[in-house]
């Protein structure tokens, strides 16, 4: 600890008299001249008039003025040397949208870099041209999210489940066929939220007919809402034929036209059949 009190003093030759070393007759400690420290200039390298906080460095330096105005962000004039930086920040955040927090960070992000810059002695690009770089960053990268976007629609259109209102339930069924005993259909259940509330999918009896196989997995849904206690419901298939049949008032005296029926007569109990 006696070596502490040496380098609070200055790194210097503290042995002996001061004048002479005893330690094999080495100067074990570089001799430079006292009280001649590493001397760290806590100035704010770009304007060096204030001291160098965070807030000061990214925010309220007065060459930054001109910037922040022109990039209208908002809440930015609202810091104040008494908030700290990161309550200042979590406060904007509950006035920003993404628009803002993005273009705030990319020209904090610029600012930051062009201080080290400065800092080390290089050359700088005047703030004057700071604003057309954040802004072609800021345009690429909305750029970037607009096609993700629309690669990510395209990617989900064949799935164009829309929910029900929130007081209803929606059960989606389908039916397949690959030969006449091999057929099943299923059921799934969802609440307004996407949420699943019950589902089910089963080997369906032996038939010929996809309109009779469709219908079948509409009623087999309804009967199964009906045991979930399932009170408003939508039922929605993807055979438009039957889910027109089960919508309207003609009768129909094929095999389908029985299926229908019962389909109808509990569909009555309920508000909407729709076809996807
Ligand atoms: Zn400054």
């Amino acid at each position: 600890m006696a070596g502490k009190k040496v380098l609070e003093r200055g790194i210097a030759r503290r042995i002996g008299d001061g004048q002479t070393t005893l330690a094999f007759k080495d100067n074990w400690i570089p001799n430079f001249p006292p009280n001649e420290g590493v001397d760290v200039d806590l100035r704010c390298p770009v304007c060096k008039d204030a001291d160098e906080t965070i807030d000061h460095a990214i925010l309220n330096c007065e060459h930054l003025q001109d910037l922040w105005s022109s990039l209208s962000v908002p809440f930015i004039a609202e810091s104040d040397e008494d908030v700290c930086f990161i309550e200042w920040l979590n406060i904007a955040l509950t006035h920003w949208d993404d628009s803002n927090l993005c273009l705030f960070a990319i020209a904090a992000y610029k600012i930051w870099n062009r201080r080290n810059e400065v800092r080390l002695g290089s050359r700088v690009p005047p703030l004057s041209v700071f604003k057309d770089s954040i802004l072609n960053l800021w345009s690429e990268l909305e750029t970037l999210q607009e096609s993700s976007d629309r690669s990510s629609n395209h990617q989900s259109r064949p799935s164009s489940w829309l929910p029900p209102t929130f007081n209803r339930l929606k059960v989606n069924v389908d039916a397949c066929k690959r030969s006449d005993l091999a057929t099943g259909f299923g059921c799934v259940i969802r609440n307004f939220q996407g949420r699943v509330l019950g589902a089910f999918a089963r080997r369906a009896p032996p038939c010929a007919s996809v309109d009779l196989l469709e219908a079948s997995a509409v009623l087999v849904g309804m009967e199964f809402a009906r045991d979930l206690h399932c009170s408003i419901i939508e039922v929605e298939g993807d055979c438009q034929n039957v889910m027109q049949r089960l919508n309207s008032q003609s009768r129909c005296l094929s095999p389908l036209g029985t299926v229908l029926e019962g389909g109808q007569s509990m569909g009555r109990k309920y508000e909407k059949l729709t076809g996807i």
